[in-house]
């Protein structure tokens, strides 16, 4: 794409090739205006810098990568995320975990978020809960460098642990326990398309069937949750049934799925044996 300087800002806008959201988003970036800035601005002529810059944001676009990395940023539950391709981009139908969690944490809970990526799951609830003590673990450093940062960030207080699922946490208990695992099956064409090509395959796919990770979430947390405690974890739209009985047949009662914004059961969860 070729980016005219000394073009004002409002002709710019005009040219880009994008979606008028997306152009938006990233003349903003390019520019470092905010959406009210670029009407005060939109006078204003763009300098050679600016130009280069906002060229190569809209190229990277064009290829394909999801806005989320190329502005470093995505809004969930209200708070404000730093994503990097090491990490999932958190999606509007996870904040129906989140609610669910909120809603069923008692007083000064005890949560762990397993397989945090970002950790938008963990802030959210820390950041809306200041009495309950969050644990987030992932397998990936870079994963919860990321995390870290968004804990700091939002001021939300968010313990970190390196741990391949349960490995680095024996012997804890929790009052819950949340995730949003890997749950695409292996070979999926959903994981070819569109943002999913751009993020971190092992925040997907279980690289089998898709529910081996919910597998070792639901054998595992029984150990770790006090009796009565709540495991509640996100799945894919077609799982809901194949998670409930996982649950029955680990003795968690109270088993129950949710549905999300789309109508679709997305979440799973039941009380600890
Ligand atoms: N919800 C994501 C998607 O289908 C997948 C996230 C996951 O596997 N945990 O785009």
């Amino acid at each position: 794409m070729d980016v005219k300087a000394g073009a004002t800002v409002a002709a710019l806008q005009a040219g880009l090739p994008l979606e008028p959201l997306e152009n938006r988003i990233l003349l903003c970036h390019a520019l470092g205006l905010t959406r009210v800035g670029l009407i005060t601005q939109s006078e204003r002529t763009i300098t050679d810098t600016e130009a280069a810059t906002l060229a190569a944001l809209v190229e990277r676009r064009l290829h394909g990568e999801p806005i989320a990395y190329i502005v470093g940023r995505r809004e969930f539950f209200g708070l404000d995320f730093r994503v990097t391709s090491a990490v999932l981009i958190p999606r509007p139908d996870t904040e129906l975990l989140v609610e669910l969690a909120l809603a069923h944490l008692p007083q000064q809970g005890r949560v762990l978020d397993m397989g945090t990526g970002s950790g938008a799951i963990a802030v959210a609830i820390a950041h809306t809960r200041r009495d309950a003590q969050v644990t987030a673990l992932d397998v990936s450093p870079a994963a919860l460098d990321i995390a870290r940062q968004n804990a700091v960030t939002n001021g939300a207080r968010v313990r970190l642990v390196q741990s391949d699922w349960f490995a680095a946490i024996s012997g804890e208990r929790f009052d819950m326990v949340v995730s949003n695992p890997p749950y695409i099956a292996k070979g999926d064409a959903h994981l070819s398309q569109g943002d999913l090509r751009f993020e971190p395959s092992g925040a997907l796919t279980d690289h089998a069937d898709g529910l081996s990770a919910l597998r070792i979430i639901i054998a595992g947390a029984p150990g770790h949750l006090e009796p009565g405690g709540w495991l509640l974890m996100e799945h894919g739209y077609d799982q809901a049934a194949q998670v409930r009985q996982l649950l029955e047949e680990h003795g968690y009662v109270d088993v129950a799925s949710w549905r999300d914004l789309a109508g679709i059961e997305r979440v799973t969860g039941g009380r600890a044996p």
